[in-house]
């Protein structure tokens, strides 16, 4: 089973307007409403893979509610600890090829709430071969939280697949048990080395993963790099996965899927090139479809067979 976190779940809510969008005056809209967090649309994607998938993390209120019962609709299994706070929405309005957005910060998550999670993610990840943790966490959640559950599900044998960035994934690093996998985008990496790494050069890229001592003990280093494709550090060896030129349609969301790539081909024990290669499909499957963490299946077969991988 591949076990999915998301901590601070929202309900994505998309304001198509038909023309400029008009300040200090009405806009009427038609929303579309759907289950968010990065963690939701790693799951959504590994659904569509045909991958036994939990999902779990914190949802509160009726708002909660709304986001259990898309993931029932959308024949997704969950098992959530329910919080007192009502979960977020977040709002994007589409005008004229733009996207504004109005992001709520979430509820405030109190210390025995989060105990109660804890347990139960002790008790899922007990029985998950691969653990998969998205995005940024809550109001009131300390940056080292999941550092402290990649070591819950490390000790319980699970592969840890860490999507997360700045001070949580600073710690992680830092922690005695590591994670798995971890897949900073360009210029995530770059702020956590400290400094702009130019993009293009994979020498450079290289030297600053192989040469910092933080991701010792990580199994496998991957660096996304959105249309470029992404560049991957495993057991002193090296991979770059070149993503085929499409129509980019929608890219949120492709970092997600190519964590759900990732997570289906460890799941399944594949060899690193073949890991790397569902990946970068994913990811580029998704940018070619409208929706968030949704894949055209039907493309599948020639966007899998068209991603390049070469070991450097
Ligand atoms: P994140 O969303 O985490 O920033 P990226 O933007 O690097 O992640 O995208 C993740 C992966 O999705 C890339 O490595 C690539 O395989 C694929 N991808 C993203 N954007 C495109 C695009 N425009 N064309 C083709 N593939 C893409």
């Amino acid at each position: 089973m591949i076990l999915t976190v998301t901590m601070n779940p929202s309900i994505d809510t998309a304001y198509p307007l038909a023309g400029p969008l008009k300040v200090d005056d009405v806009n009427r809209v038609e929303p579309i409403k759907t289950a968010g967090g990065k963690g939701l649309n790693v799951s959504r994607v590994l659904g569509q893979l045909g991958d036994d998938v939990l999902v779990t993390g914190l949802l509160g209120g009726r708002m909660g509610d709304f986001i259990a019962d898309r993931l029932d609709e959308a024949g997704v299994a969950h098992d959530f600890a329910r919080i007192a706070g009502e979960s977020r929405v977040c709002i994007a309005v589409l005008h004229e090829g733009n996207q504004t957005e109005f992001l709520e910060a979430g509820p405030e998550v109190g210390a025995d709430e989060l105990a109660g999670f804890e347990a139960k993610f002790r008790e899922l990840a007990a029985r998950a071969d691969v653990v998969t943790m998205s995005g940024s966490l809550p109001r009131g959640v300390d940056a080292g939280y999941y550092a402290m559950l990649t070591g819950i599900a490390a000790g319980a044998g699970a592969k840890v697949l860490l999507d997360t960035s700045g001070a949580s994934l600073e710690a992680a690093l830092g922690a005695k048990r590591k994670p798995y996998l971890v897949k900073p985008n360009l210029s995530e990496l770059g702020a956590l080395l400290g400094r702009e790494l130019p993009a293009g050069d994979l020498g450079e890229v290289r030297a600053a993963v192989e040469g910092d001592e933080r991701f010792r003990g990580v199994e496998w280093v991957v660096v996304s790099m959105g249309a470029a494709g992404s560049v991957a550090f495993s057991g002193g060896r090296a991979w770059r996965a070149r993503a085929p030129r499409i129509e980019c349609m929608n890219a949120t969301g492709s970092g997600d899927s190519t964590v759900a790539g990732f997570a289906h081909g460890i799941a399944a024990g594949a060899e690193p090139a073949e890991v790397l290669r569902l990946g970068n499909a994913c990811g580029t499957l998704n940018a070619m479809d409208p929706a968030t963490g949704h894949l055209p299946m039907k493309r599948w077969d020639d966007i899998y067979g068209a991603v390049e991988v070469t070991e450097l």
